[in-house]
Parts: C-alpha cells; structure tokens; sequence
C-alpha cells in the first residue's frame, strides 16, 4: 500500500495557529485528515480563517526508520536551572560559546523554524532567516491510527528530535515551546539522547524557539537542509507517553533504605556524651565507665595539655583562615611536624585534617590509574576509599597473610605500585607482620605505607607504634597516622621521606583543597606529643591494663587475645550483639556492638578499647559483667 505525507496547517490573520502533519498509507488518509482538520479548528488559539491540508505520495523505499531516542527527564526548579542544563549539554558536544548560543535562542522566538547555526563560528546557516530551516516530512510508526489523536507534545517532540538528530552534519539541537502553558523544553543529540527539562521559560511566555546546532562545511548546508525538509523518517518504539502526573516522592529511596537497615538489625544512631572524653563519662544523665574510646592514653583530658591549647588559643584564635599553603600554615603547624618526624624517627611530616583525609589524599596522589594497589582485606574504610578513588587496580590479599600476598604480587607484576596495611587493625586488634611487609615491598619494587592509628601511644615500648614495636630494624616508605586516638586531638598525618613530604604537599589534594586545622588544635597534638615523651609510663600503664582485662577475661573462660588496646569479644549475631551492647550499657558499662558493614556479616562484636587511666577495679567490673550477659544471653 501508498505512503502519503499529510500536513495540515491553520493561520488567522497570516498569523500561524498550528501545524501537524502525519505519514500514513493510502486507507488511512480520509480519518487522518478529518482529525487533523477538527484539530485545526479548535485550538486555544482561536479559529483559523485559512486551514489547508496538503497530501503528498511519497515512495516508501525512500522513507527511513530510526528507533526513538533514549528519553532522561531532568527536573529542574525553574527556568534558570533548565537553561543550566541546556549550558551543560552545549558543553557536553565540545562546543565552546555555550552562553552565546543560549542567547541566540531570543533571535528564534518570531520564526517558524529553526535557527540552523554553524557551532563554531556562530554564523547563521538558513537561507531565509524569517522563516528558518523546518524539520517536516515524519511520523511515528503506528499500525493503526488511534482513535483520538490528541495533540502531544512529548510524542509528536521526540519524533522531531530523532529525526534531526540523524541529520547530517547535526550535533544536537536546542527547543523551547511557543505554547505559553508548555514550559518543558529539550536538548537532544544522538549521544546524549532526548533530555527532557522540565522548565525552560515561565509559564505564560510565548517565547519558544528552536535551533539546529551544525557543524560542517558549508558546502553541505544545502543537503542537511534536504535531509531536515524532504527525507521521509518514520520513528519506531517511542516510549510510553508519561503526563506530568502526580509527582514521584523524591525521598520515597531514603524510607526504603532506612527501612531495610532496621529490618537487618543495622540502624545506628548517635549517642549524646554529656562530659568530657575520658575514662568516666556522662552519658543520658548517668555515669559510664567508657570502654569505646579511641583516646587510648586519655590525653584530652590531661591538664598540661588543656592548658598549652588554651594559651595557644588566646594567642592565635579560633581558626586558621586558609588552607596551609595560602594562610593556614603558623609555627605551630610546623612545629607539629617537627615533633611528629622526630617522634616517629623519620625526615620529615605532614599533617591532615583527619585521618581519613590523609589515606585518601596520600594513596590517590601516589597511585593512579595503571598502577597496582595491594590491600589487606580488613584495612580501614578510608584506605579502601583511598584505593578506589586512586582508580589504580586493587589486589586484596588475605588479612595479614603475607604468604598470600607474595602469591599475589607474583601473579600481578607491576610497573609501579604499593602495598598498603592497617598496622593495628581497627577491628580485630592484632598487628601486621612489618618486616615481612617491607621485605616484599622492597623486594618487588613497590611502596609500603602503613596506617598507624591505632598503634600510635599504644604499641613500642615508648608508644611510638609498629615500628618501634619491632625493634626499629625495619620501616615502611609512607607511615600514615592520626592525631584524634592515643594523641586525643585531631587531625592526620604521614612521615615519611622528605621527598615523601614535598610531593605530597604539591599533588595531594586533600591537603591542598581544604583549610587547615586552627593552631589550638595542633598545640594541643604537640604537647600530647611531647606529653607522651617526657611520660612513658603512661605507655605502659595502657599496656598493664591490656594484660590484666585480657587474664580477667580469660579467666572467665572466653576466648580473648590481643596486644593492642582493641580487645574484640566475638558474638557473631548482630542482633545478639546489640542486646549485649545495650545491657552492658544498662548496667553502666559504655561499650559498642561493631556490626556489618564495618565487620563481615555474622561476625558482629563487642570491641573493647582500653584506656591508660582505667583502673584494675573498672576492668576487672568490666570483665565480670561482660561474661556475665555472654553466659545470661547463652553465647
Ligand atoms: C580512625 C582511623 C582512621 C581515620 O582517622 P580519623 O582521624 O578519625 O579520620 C584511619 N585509619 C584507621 C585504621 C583508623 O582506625
């Protein structure tokens, strides 16, 4: 059967009302001109005083078929945002006058077609510049007619946009309605698709318009101008015509997350400590023996300390106004550098803002993309989110098994690459195997860099961690540590080489993009510092406390190690784990359930941290109720 391209278009005073047009085969022709027609005559517009209708056979090999763009809504609060997007698009086609041509689309709003605009040179390419350049000649693929043919905007627009976008030497093309009651507009291009802006104009305005963005020689105007007016497209599988309707609960995915969370016994919240930090807190009105606190040697709280921070504060203020390479740097930042290098017994240091912060900046400016990240399966999330931020290939290794990770770095040679560890694991306590760990790093030619959180103050003889723990015979490239634990201030940092510490400055840029810690701060990291020097027996009296509760438990029959102030007691049930939790907590005891996802599911515990200012009657009360609710709750 016949094709036959049929438009219809109604005027008032010459004055254009509106226009469809369909492509239909021969049969269908006398109903599709009797709606075409009614719909000529009742538009909001008001009546025509011309309606024509003009039907054109057109041979059906010559007539292309192209699937419906992709359609992406992209809601948007007003007018101003919709254009921010229109600006975004322009620049995602590697256009650069993006704000010029936005412009342009005023020069559009009294023509009947398109601005056919070459992107480059911002030169208008159609002939008749009153009318512009018309997209005519295509319809959606239908088997049959529907019985209403509703004029649709969205519908009757997509085929539009699928048609251009397959015009030569079109990139992309730019629309707004003229229809004042029709604020959505669109861009669309081949790649990116049909992005539906829900708002480009006010409601009320008849400023639409439309341009064809071109980039090509001018010799080929002449054939995408053919291809926009003449060449027959029938679009296939448009999607469903979806009206505004009732608007979507934009938040509907945050109850279903939190739902699911509670469902699986994983809903945290926040506890409101009412005191300072230390071995004694108030906590909802009631005295607690703390039992989670990373501030491992009590520093916080010691007066020497208290008291350097206040001075420091009364000379300095509050904050330091920068980051540290504009106005954030004072002596004292240095300082603290100084006593961190001389501490760890290493050239040179660099302080973060956190310790998350330094893992993050520190593996993604030393690793990239092609290089290769070798990682303990338990190291800490930041050194996790470190590695996969880097977009260098990560190897996780099994936990501190260094026969493992030889395996690994057999099978995966490298040109350039780390290998990265917790030095005391935040959750399990125990302590990476260091010399091996170098010995490989050394041997296969990669860096090493140690997280030291959690053995800075609490292992070494004089607290200064793994490296001093090992009897100082061997050392990792890049030792990464934190101030907020055993230091009890704030802040991260990484010794290392001072070759380390200058590249790190330069490319790092969570040290770079982000205002330094305020000098009170970093009083109060140095004289903990200096503190934990000049007092070693604080060091030790942290390690007493971790033998004594260790023998207290043990002596009860649980089966519980460690040499490091962690001290996890497996429950493995995370419900289980949080009924123990909160009945310790009832009986006064402030010790936390660590659940999935910070611990593997099914292996939910309760993580004692120790503290140098307990004393053998809190630790041994402490020991006596834990194994007392294990053995009530039958664990
Ligand atoms: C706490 C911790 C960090 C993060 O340090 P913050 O100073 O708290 O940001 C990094 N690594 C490990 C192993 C940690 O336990």
């Amino acid at each position: 059967m016949s094709l036959y391209s049929i438009k219809m278009r109604a005027s008032a005073a010459k004055k254009h009302i509106s226009g469809s047009e369909k492509i239909v085969p021969s049969n269908q022709i006398a109903p599709c001109v009797d709606q075409l027609v009614r719909r000529g005559m009742s538009h909001s517009k008001g009546e025509p005083d011309q309606l024509s209708v003009k039907i054109t056979k057109i041979e059906e090999a010559s007539v292309l078929s192209f699937d419906a763009l992709p359609v992406r809504t992209v809601e948007v609060d007003d007018h101003h945002a919709g254009l921010d997007e229109i600006r975004k698009f322009i620049r995602s086609l590697n256009i650069s006058r993006a704000d010029e041509i936005i412009a342009l689309l005023s020069e559009t709003y009294a023509m009947r077609g398109a601005m056919l605009l070459d992107v480059d040179t911002l030169e208008r390419l159609e002939p008749d510049r009153e009318r512009g350049v018309r997209a005519t000649c295509m319809d959606a693929q239908r088997t049959i007619l529907p019985p209403e043919m509703e004029k649709n905007h969205f519908a009757e627009a997509i085929v539009l946009a699928t048609k251009v976008a397959h015009a030569p030497n079109i990139i992309g093309e730019l629309c707004i309605s003229d229809d004042p009651e029709y604020v959505t507009g669109y861009a669309a291009s081949l790649e990116t698709g049909y992005l539906r802006i829900t708002k480009l104009k006010p409601r009320g305005s008849e400023n639409g318009g439309r341009i064809f963005l071109y980039r090509g020689g001018r010799q080929e105007v002449d054939k995408t101008i053919s291809f926009l007016q003449e060449q027959p497209v029938i679009v296939k599988n448009i999607p469903p015509l979806s009206p505004p309707g009732p608007p979507r609960d934009k938040f509907a995915f945050l109850d279903e997350a939190l739902q699911n969370i509670r469902d699986n016994h994983l809903y945290r919240s926040l506890k409101t400590i009412q005191s300072a930090q230390s071995a004694n807190v108030r906590y909802q009105g009631k005295d607690m023996l703390m039992l989670a606190s990373n501030d491992y040697l009590d520093m916080s709280c010691v007066d020497e300390v208290k008291a350097y921070a206040a001075q420091i504060l009364q000379q300095y203020g509050t904050g330091s106004g920068g980051s540290r390479l504009i106005t954030g740097n004072t002596d004292i930042h240095e300082r603290l550098e100084e006593k961190l290098a001389a501490f760890k017994h290493t050239e040179a240091a660099l302080v973060f803002n956190t310790g998350y912060v330094a893992n993050l900046a520190t593996i993604t400016s030393l690793m990239g993309k092609g290089d290769v990240i070798f990682s303990d399966e338990l190291n800490h999330a930041s050194i996790i989110d470190g590695c996969r931020l880097s977009r260098a290939d990560i190897v996780v290794y099994k936990h501190n098994d260094m026969d493992d990770l030889e395996r690994k770095l057999r099978e995966n040679p490298c040109a350039k690459g780390m290998i990265v560890s917790d030095a005391v694991f935040s959750m399990d306590g125990d302590i990476l195997n260091l010399p091996r760990f170098v010995r490989l790093a050394d041997q296969y030619h990669l860096l090493s860099m140690v997280d030291e959180a959690h053995s800075t103050g609490v292992i070494g003889r004089t607290g200064r961690g793994i490296v001093e723990y090992y009897g100082s015979t061997c050392a990792p490239d890049v030792l990464m540590g934190t101030l907020s634990k055993s230091v009890g201030s704030e802040g991260g940092f990484v010794c290392g080489s001072r070759k380390l510490i200058e590249y790190l400055i330069n490319r790092a840029r969570g040290f770079i993009f982000s205002t330094s810690l305020s000098p009170v701060t970093m009083a109060a990291s140095l004289k903990a510092l200096e503190y934990i020097e000049e007092h070693p027996e604080r060091v030790h009296a942290l390690q007493e406390n971790i033998r004594f509760f260790c023998g207290c438990l043990q002596q009860k029959g649980l089966d519980v190690h460690s040499e490091t102030a962690i001290i996890p007691i497996l429950v493995g049930d995370e419900q289980k784990a949080v009924e123990v939790s909160q009945a310790l907590f009832d009986a006064g005891f402030f010790i936390s359930a660590i659940r999935y996802p910070t611990v593997e599911k099914g292996s939910a515990r309760l993580r004692a941290a120790l503290m140098a200012t307990h004393t053998r009657a809190q630790l041994q009360a402490a020991a006596d109720a834990i194994a007392g609710i294990l053995r009530e709750k039958e664990i």
